[in-house]
């Protein structure tokens, strides 16, 4: 008998946005007339930048064409793509090769794909609250994993424990959920943690457009020595609107090497096994994101969002509620007045304004007694939202 990959009886059933989904449907079932305030969703609102478009339709177009027309792409990624990414780092000083950059799918893709680097007997050290991605990926390739808390106390930015033993670490900066952001300094004891252990470090940072103090680090390779301990996986999606279009990059030095093995070369090859790369079109409207109008019209749409934030973020200053996030993230990450718990405040949010979030509890137990708010949606509905959430806290 073929036997399947038992470690998915080890997923847990995730009932977050399912149970969301469930209360706020009965709710309007029983209350048709009612306007929901969305908050909750982690996708973009705003469509694609008229650059994009044009770098899109124009690809299109190079495809009906028999002296423009591409088959199959590197699968890596195309220099016209890649020499951008580079100049993108350079930027901000940070150096890298273009063999050092690979073009994907979003990061989604690249954060489970690239385990297959790793020995399944590495122990991964997850810091929470998380993007639930990174425990399931772990638990379906049967990996050991250590849940590394955080919370008030520590600004919910977690710091290496020496006496843990970790192999891989997950880190987030901008997190999500929290949007709590790590400083130069805090990203370097992880740097020296992960060196002296030979542990590798696979620093998401899906959310780095959003940073607005310059003086916190975009990428792990701003520090000293990341060359030697770390993968960075970025993605298009909350940068350029890209969530339903797919496109990302990772960038994994060519100085990266454990036991003998070099880290890069294991993922070009990797990736011409399993993949053909991403579509010319795509990649052209990528390439687009990282002109000076691509990042001209992008930041006009990070700042919608920002102006959520702004406006969410008033309420909560004027009633003292606890929360980080909002400055340089996508995400408010806000502990629950009056002690609630996170679906107490969910359902309370509900029934009394109409307001939907996301139960902090849903990002790890740690959560327990938070509540994220996303800055993404309507600028309308998120001021309304504001002006009721005043109300009731
Ligand atoms: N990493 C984090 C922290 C995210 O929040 C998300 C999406 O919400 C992703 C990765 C996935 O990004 P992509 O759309 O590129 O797959």
């Amino acid at each position: 008998m073929m036997m399947p990959n038992m470690n998915y009886a080890d997923l847990k059933d995730s009932y977050l946005f399912f149970n969301i989904s469930k209360k706020v449907n009965t709710y309007l079932e029983k209350n048709p007339d009612k306007h929901i305030y969305r908050l909750g969703i982690g996708d973009v609102s705003l469509p694609l930048c008229d650059t994009v478009i044009e770098a899109l339709h124009g690809a299109v177009d190079d495809q009906s064409d028999k002296s423009r027309f591409h088959g199959y792409m590197p699968e890596i990624g195309a220099d016209f793509i890649k020499e951008r990414i580079v100049d993108y780092y350079a930027g901000r000083g940070v150096k890298l090769s273009a063999d050092e950059a690979f073009v994907s799918s979003g990061a989604s893709d690249e954060l489970s794909d690239i385990l297959d680097l790793f020995d399944r007997s590495n122990t991964a050290l997850i810091m929470e609250p998380a993007y639930p991605a990174y425990v399931d990926a772990n638990i379906m390739a049967g990996r050991k994993i250590i849940h590394l808390a955080s919370g008030v106390h520590n600004g919910f930015l977690p710091m290496p424990d020496p006496s843990i033993e970790a192999d891989l670490i997950y880190l987030c900066s901008p997190n999500n959920p929290t949007g709590a952001v790590y400083t130069k300094e805090g990203l370097k004891k992880w740097v020296d943690y992960a060196n002296k252990r030979g542990a590798v470090i696979l620093f998401d940072a899906a959310y780095e457009a959003f940073i607005e103090d310059e003086t916190l680090p975009h990428s792990i390779f701003e520090i000293e020595g990341a060359r030697t301990c770390a993968i960075e996986i970025c993605s298009l999606s909350k940068t350029a609107g890209f969530t339903g279009t797919r496109l990302g990059y990772t960038v994994i030095p060519n100085t990266l090497e454990r036991n003998g093995m070099n880290l890069n070369s294991m993922w070009v090859r990797n990736r011409t096994t399993k993949t053909n790369g991403v579509s010319y079109i795509l990649q052209r409207g990528g390439a687009a994101v990282f002109t000076p109008e691509g990042r001209e019209q992008i930041m006009e749409n990070i700042n919608v969002y920002k102006n959520n934030a702004r406006v969410l973020m008033k309420p909560l200053d004027e009633k003292n509620v606890w929360y980080c996030g909002g400055h340089n993230a996508p995400y408010i990450w806000l502990k629950c007045p009056g002690n609630m718990g996170s679906w107490e405040f969910f359902d309370m949010l509900l029934n009394e304004v109409q307001i939907v979030g996301t139960p902090g509890e849903g990002f790890g137990a740690c959560g327990e007694g938070f509540f994220r708010f996303s800055t993404f949606g309507d600028p309308a509905d998120t001021a309304e939202a504001a002006r009721r959430l005043l109300t009731v806290l």
